[in-house]
Order: structure tokens, then C-alpha cells, then sequence
């Protein structure tokens, strides 16, 4: 048989209609990966060592429950797909033969040694988000999503539902677990403070993180009553409950860190300048807010970073009626509260850190 081989080039037409028609198919990889880690497969993988390859019936063999005759066929199609978004290795290994290993991005979805990943955060999802057509009556009639889907807002939906509320928080402490070793490895601001006040912290994990790396600091986690109340115990954390917008505890730095949603970027320039207020008169001078936020770029971008910036752009506006800020709109944010003085310091995992020094 004679194989022909025209060297065939893609035009750039070719290139525009297959974005086109990988963006009609973004649900395909939402699908191969939520079923991908409900699977185990990147925990299998993670589990074999980096420079690990295994076939795909190696991978079957290894499955949490057995797999049905033939199955592999398509756990390898699903394997193949998700090297391609470069969060598997595929190695060809001649003929049709492939072997399989953990990419650095796929790592985020097998459990560290801390037990963090990203996959309660991959595993929810606001129930019913993906009907497409109640987006479209956003847009026409007004209001936003939440009061479409569930007729309320989004805070008030959790309020009232014990059990989504409580998957809803799971996802979001996987995520900020994640985060938050990233952020104690190369954020250097933390190092000499005596007292943190996280404000907004929930139940004191990301302070219970920081204060693990420096046991001599005294951490205060200040959040509303109802939350503090429920919060575990934690050397060198005393729990405050209150409302923010009135008064928060004093401390040399005070901390506030999105939770994936949520501070900040979920509440209006109004809302947010009150609480800066209340953060600037209890820091003493020189004292320094440490703001973690997504920061949206000035002009539209089309890599990674920008992408993930406007997803969460997205949920904040269509969801929450809030919004993720520009370096400019952080800026004036900061001035107009009193403090004297704005910076940009690092990023971590999608998240920058600001300093707001007074
Ligand atoms: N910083 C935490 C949680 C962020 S979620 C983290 O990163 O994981 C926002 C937090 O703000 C929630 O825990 C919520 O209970 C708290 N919050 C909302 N309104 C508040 C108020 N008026 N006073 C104090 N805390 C409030």
C-alpha cells in the first residue's frame, strides 16, 4: 500500500474554525475530567512516580472498581484527550501501543501528601449552571443567574441549603489549601509580623496555614458570629466573630483572601471601601491590608492567566453581581480608603498578592 503523505499545512481558516469548534466542545473536557478523577486516574499515576509510564490496561488493572469488558477503549480515548490539554504524558510507544504518565498540571488533581488537590473544587459546581438559556435571560431581562436559576441570590441559596453549602465550602478549602502552600513558600510579607487578623477567614485554615510556617505570630480569625462558632481549634488562633463593615480587631497586618469567590471582588466599590475603612483605622501606621485577588489585565489577553482572570470575571459578574478589578481599580480602591501606598508583590495559582500599606 502506498502512503501518501502531502506535508498539509493549516491554513489559518483551519485554525479559526477548529477553535471555533473546540470551543463548541468545552463541555467534552468538563465531562473526561470530572469522570477522570472520580476514577482515580490521576491518583493512580501520581502513585506510579513522575518518571512513571503505564499502558492503559495497566491503568484498568489499577481502577478503585472494575471495569466493564471493553471499557478501555474508551478510558484510553479519555487519556488521550486529557494529554492534550496537557494535563496527562502520552508517550507512543510504537504502533497504536501508548503509555500514560502524570503531567505537572494533572498533579493538581492527585492528593499531596497534605491530602490538597483541586478536585472537590473541580467536583462542584453551582447545580444547574450549565443551562445555557437562563445566561441568555440575564442578558435580556436582567438580573443575574443566581436569581434565574434559583430565584434568589446565591448567598441566600446556601443559606437555605445545608447540603450545598457544606460541599460548597469543602470545594473552597481544597482550593484555598492548595493555594495557601503556594503562598507561604514564595510570599515573604508574613515574616516578622506579631498579630494577623484575617478578616473574612472563615474557619481559619489559610491562617492556621501561615501561622504552621510562623509559629510566632498570634493569628486572630475574624468572621460573622455563625461561622467563627463552628470553627475548630488551632494553636495560636483565637476566633473573633463580628460584622466587618462595622469593625474589625486590630492587629500589625490584617489579611484578605478570596475564597475562589468572595471578598472583595463579590461586593460593589461601595461596599469594598467601607470595609477597607474599617481594615485602615484598626492597622496602626505603616501597617500593612495584604489583598489576594485576581487581578484583570487592561486590555483583553488570550493566554492561560488571562483566561482564568475572566472565568472568574464571568462568575463574579453573572452570579454574584460583583467583579474581579484591574491593577488601576485595586489602585484607586486603596487611595481612596487612606492608605498611602498600593503594591503588586507576587502571584500564586491565579491569584496575586497586593500590599495596601497605610
Ligand atoms: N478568607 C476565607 C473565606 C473567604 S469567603 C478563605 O479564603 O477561605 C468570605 C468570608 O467572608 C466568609 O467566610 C463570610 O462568612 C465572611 N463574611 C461575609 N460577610 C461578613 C461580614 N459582614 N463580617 C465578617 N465576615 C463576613
Amino acid at each position: 500500500m502506498e502512503v501518501v503523505n502531502n506535508n498539509y499545512k493549516h491554513g489559518e481558516d483551519d485554525d479559526a474554525a477548529v477553535t471555533a469548534l473546540a470551543a463548541c466542545g468545552s463541555y467534552i473536557l468538563e465531562m473526561v475530567l470530572y469522570a477522570a478523577v472520580e476514577l482515580d486516574i490521576f491518583e493512580i499515576l501520581s502513585r506510579a512516580g513522575d518518571g512513571a509510564r503505564l499502558s492503559t490496561s495497566d491503568i484498568v488493572s489499577r481502577l478503585p472498581t472494575p471495569a466493564a469488558d471493553g471499557a478501555a477503549v474508551v478510558l484510553d480515548s479519555m487519556l488521550k484527550l486529557l494529554a492534550t490539554h496537557s494535563l496527562l504524558i502520552c508517550e507512543n510507544i510504537g504502533g497504536t501501543e501508548r503509555r500514560y504518565g502524570i503531567a505537572p498540571a494533572g498533579k493538581f488533581f492527585a492528593n499531596d501528601d497534605g491530602g490538597a488537590s483541586f478536585c472537590q473544587y473541580l467536583l462542584f459546581r453551582p447545580e444547574g449552571a450549565s443551562t445555557v438559556p437562563r445566561l441568555k435571560d440575564v442578558i435580556v431581562e436582567g438580573g443575574n443567574l443566581s436569581e434565574k436559576l434559583y430565584g434568589k441570590s446565591y448567598y441566600e441559596h446556601l443559606n437555605c441549603n445545608a447540603e450545598i453549602s457544606n460541599k460548597f465550602n469543602e470545594a473552597m478549602r481544597s482550593h484555598s489549601a492548595v493555594l495557601m502552600k503556594k503562598v507561604v513558600k514564595t510570599y515573604r510579607g508574613f515574616e516578622g509580623l506579631s498579630c494577623l487578623v484575617d478578616v473574612g477567614g472563615g474557619t481559619g485554615t489559610a491562617l492556621a496555614t501561615i501561622i504552621s510556617k510562623y509559629p510566632s505570630i498570634r493569628g486572630i480569625n475574624f468572621d460573622l458570629p455563625h461561622i467563627v462558632n463552628t470553627a475548630p481549634y488551632y494553636n495560636g488562633i483565637e476566633h473573633i466573630g463580628g460584622d466587618m463593615f462595622v469593625q474589625v480587631p486590630k492587629g500589625d497586618a490584617i489579611l484578605l483572601k478570596v475564597r475562589t469567590y468572595f471578598i472583595l471582588h463579590n461586593w460593589s466599590d461601595e461596599a469594598c471601601g467601607k470595609l477597607l475603612k474599617c481594615c485602615y483605622k484598626s492597622l496602626p501606621n505603616k501597617g500593612k491590608l495584604i489583598v489576594m485577588d485576581s487581578i484583570m489585565p487592561n486590555t483583553t489577553q488570550t493566554d492561560i492567566h488571562a483566561m482564568y482572570a475572566s472565568q472568574m470575571d464571568f462568575v463574579m459578574t453573572a452570579m454574584f453581581g460583583g467583579k474581579e478589578r484591574t491593577h488601576d481599580e485595586f489602585q484607586d480602591l486603596a487611595l481612596h480608603s487612606g492608605f498611602g501606598e498600593f503594591k503588586v508583590v507576587s502571584y500564586a495559582y491565579g491569584m496575586w498578592i497586593m500590599e495596601f500599606i497605610k
